[in-house]
């Protein structure tokens, strides 16, 4: 059975590649901190003698080293980060510490590892399109767009990007980037925008709304994205980059208008008097547009997304409707709250 570590496993995308891998018979250990956007609800149901998990921080690199020496990966998911954009404009040395020094730990501890055991840790790391920054309509970005990140958040992303491509380079590590765009489904911390609106509709508010609405993401379900990592663990080649991505970019009103329909069109839930858009204050530095030409995963890899928006956004909004629970492990001060502005 093969042995693989996954960090960031109590986040969004990091337990929903927990479940799958599990499925797949993978012997899972989750490494997590437990920070804010974990909960421990995203694993809660897990029923298997294959899943371990330890609290560590991925800059320990001691802790790193002796669970390496213990479980004998032979290879690395690394979703241990923070996320969330407006959060490292309010505080973005938390973000260079995950982000950045997390990652570089990671390298070395994997890199020691090897020095000692001669044992060789495959790296598949998530980053971002994110880091491309704001591309111009009908461009898309390909993994040779040079990098030209907009937040604290990307650029923390960016130079970990950097800083694996030269342990590659320059130390021969094996290692993989992935640059995924905006994901989606069961399980997203509801300070990120379509958990944030469904929360808000369950709960009767506003949906706050920035700038004009006018952004575009383009919106790939998670188990996609997941999907798409482990062909890549499979066959994707060490030094390479990946983009993931769906294809289907949608500006942020046409998102909320598609959730508001889906709810009543399938009778998910009632939608109270109190539910509408409220345009607020844009974020700072906000980019317009993502948009990532994915070719070259499709080609290489024959891997495409199979879930289409509409699919997917149902299945979301039934989760949350049903997992209420969900919502109310999380303290309220930590999503509630506008953040982001600059005083
Ligand atoms: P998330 O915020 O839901 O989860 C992050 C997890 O990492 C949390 O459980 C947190 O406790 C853990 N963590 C943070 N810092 C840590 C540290 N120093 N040591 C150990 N654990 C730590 O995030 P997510 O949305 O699941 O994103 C996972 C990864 O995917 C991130 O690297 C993110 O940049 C990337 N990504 C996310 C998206 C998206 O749309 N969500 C898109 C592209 C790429």
């Amino acid at each position: 059975m093969k042995r693989i570590i996954v960090t960031g496993g109590y986040g969004f995308i990091g337990s929903n590649l927990i479940k799958i891998l599990l499925k797949k018979n993978y012997k899972v250990l989750n490494i997590d901190n437990l920070k804010y956007s974990s909960n421990k609800y995203n694993l809660a149901d897990l029923k298997s003698n294959n899943y371990n998990f330890l609290k560590i921080d991925i800059n320990n690199k001691s802790k790193l080293l002796e669970c390496f020496r213990k479980f004998k990966p032979f290879a690395i998911f690394n979703l241990a980060a923070e996320t969330h954009v407006d959060r490292s404009i309010d505080n973005p040395s938390v973000f260079i510490k995950s982000n950045i020094l997390g990652v570089f730990n990671l390298l070395e501890a994997i890199k020691d590892y090897r020095f000692k055991t001669n044992k060789e840790i495959k790296l598949i790391h998530i980053s971002t399109d994110e880091v491309y920054g704001d591309i111009k309509k009908p461009e898309r970005s390909d993994e040779k767009h040079p990098y030209n990140p907009s937040s604290p958040y990307s650029a923390s992303k960016a130079s970990a990007d950097h800083l694996i491509a030269s342990y590659v380079r320059t130390y021969k590590l094996s290692a993989i980037i992935t640059n995924c765009s905006n994901n989606y489904g069961p399980r997203q911390f509801p300070e990120k925008f379509i958990p944030k609106i469904i929360y808000n509709i369950i709960n009767n508010k506003k949906i706050p709304v920035y700038g004009k609405g006018k952004n575009s993401r383009e919106w790939l379900y998670v188990t996609d994205h997941c999907d798409a990592l482990i062909k890549i663990l499979k066959k994707g080649r060490s030094g390479e980059k990946y983009n993931i991505g769906s294809n289907i970019n949608l500006t942020n009103i046409k998102v909320v208008k598609t959730i508001l329909d889906v709810i009543s069109k399938n009778n998910i839930m009632n939608i109270g008097k109190n539910v509408k858009i409220k345009f607020v204050k844009d974020r700072p530095g906000h980019d317009l547009r993502y948009a990532i030409n994915s070719k070259k995963l499709k080609k290489e890899l024959n891997w495409k997304s199979k879930i289409s928006f509409d699919k997917g956004i149902l299945q979301t909004i039934k989760w949350y409707a049903r997992n209420k629970k969900y919502f109310d492990l999380i303290p309220k001060k930590t999503f509630v709250k506008r953040i982001g502005l600059l005083k």
